[in-house]
């Protein structure tokens, strides 16, 4: 791994060096206590979702907390995890292949595949039998701050006879869902054991195992969501709808992995008579997640020399940098009556879709992350 300066906290960085670029400062630490609070608390195998943040350093961090499978969506994301980890199990769970990226799953030996159509099963006879090959359930649920199951999944009748058809062609069977990200409702996750129980009876498969996907909640406003409750929760509901027959289990996190880890940081470009203020990064950076979920309310400002600004809070429309009349957050955030041009203002739990999404439109974009000791 790179080597990189080790900073107390974002403040000292801020304090020294005023950067100019937006950035993210990382603490590993963090990310090390939240994989092993998903491995104490998640009745399976934790598995991490590589797309909410595929840097080489979350990787790395995650195998040093004990983690050793990893959801894949890409072959590229393979090779990311095996440069870190290369004998890491690779779940590659997006459920559209094209035939070579199954040659390279087979190549690698992927684990596990999801499908949700017998198109898909069909693409993916190149590969061993000893294949787990795991049905995609969807249904209409509601608690997820967005819904997957209109991209991908098959409703519970379809479901059934595909999983029969799995085990027919001798794949190891297994099902899985995703409730939807940043969901916060343990409920969600019970409406889907209970119906993948149900599944699986009406195929006549015993299966393998469940993944009960990822879609965890990460904080980003109000009280920080109650994982454990949601642990606890998908323990009892697959024990109370699957009885004997009950399947091990695997999470797939992806957000909740690598959210609180890092903290975004930008700095006020402009600040307009109206009270509406120009950052230096926006809905084409790292800020991209605000349009659809908004931007959370844990967000602080401070002073070129590190220092908070206490002002009391006023509405302000947030722009960012690019020439681009859509690039402005969707709803004013309260921000200190006595903040001014050259401030830095701070989201907290930024670690997930926002490296992983954010482009380098009109120049602007994420600078090299910051390594430090702690966050706050
Ligand atoms: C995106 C995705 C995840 C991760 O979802 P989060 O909401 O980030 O936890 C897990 N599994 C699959 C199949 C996904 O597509």
């Amino acid at each position: 791994m790179r080597e990189t300066p080790n900073w107390p906290d974002p403040a000292a960085h801020i304090a020294r060096h005023h950067p100019d670029t937006a950035l993210l400062y990382f603490c590993p630490s963090v990310l090390q206590a939240t994989a092993r609070r998903f491995r104490a608390g998640f009745p399976g195998l934790v598995t991490y979702a590589v797309k909410a943040n595929p840097g080489e350093e979350v990787l790395a961090n995650l195998v040093a907390a004990g983690v050793r499978a990893f959801d894949v969506a890409s072959p590229r994301e393979m090779y990311a995890v095996r440069a870190v980890c290369p004998d890491a199990v690779l779940h590659y769970n997006n459920p559209v292949r094209s035939p070579q990226e199954v040659a390279v799953a087979r190549a690698l030996g992927v684990a596990s595949c999801s499908v949700d159509c017998r198109r898909e099963l069909d693409k993916l006879s190149p590969l061993p039998r000893e294949t787990e090959v795991s049905v995609r359930l969807a249904l209409p649920v509601t608690g997820a701050a967005y819904d997957f199951g209109e991209k991908f999944g098959v409703g519970p009748e379809r479901a059934a006879a595909l999983l029969r058809e799995v085990a027919v062609r001798g794949f190891v069977p297994a099902l899985t869902f995703h409730p939807g990200t940043q969901c916060a409702d343990p409920a969600a996750w019970g409406v889907y054991i209970a119906a993948a129980a149900r599944v699986a009876r009406a195929a006549g498969v015993t299966v393998a195992r469940l993944n009960v996907g990822g879609g965890f909640a990460a904080h980003r406003c109000g009280p920080a969501p109650d994982l454990e409750a949601i642990f606890d929760h998908i323990a009892a509901q697959t024990a109370r709808h699957f009885g004997d027959a009950a399947p091990r289990l695997v999470c797939e996190p992806g957000r909740a992995m690598a959210a609180e880890a890092f903290t975004l940081a930008t700095r006020v470009k402009a600040l307009r008579e109206t009270g509406a203020i120009f950052l230096n990064d926006g809905i084409y950076g790292a800020l991209t997640e605000a349009r659809d979920i908004g931007a959370g309310d844990r967000i602080r400002v401070l002073r070129p020399d590190g220092h908070p600004r206490h002002g009391a809070p006023v509405d302000r429309t947030v722009f960012g940098p690019t020439c681009d009349s859509i690039d402005r957050l969707p709803d004013p955030l309260p921000l200190p009556s006595d903040m001014a041009e050259g401030d830095f203002v701070l989201f907290d739990g930024m670690g997930a879709y926002s490296r992983s999404l954010t482009t380098r439109f009109n120049g602007y974009g994420l600078g090299e992350s910051v390594t430090v000791a702690a966050l706050d």
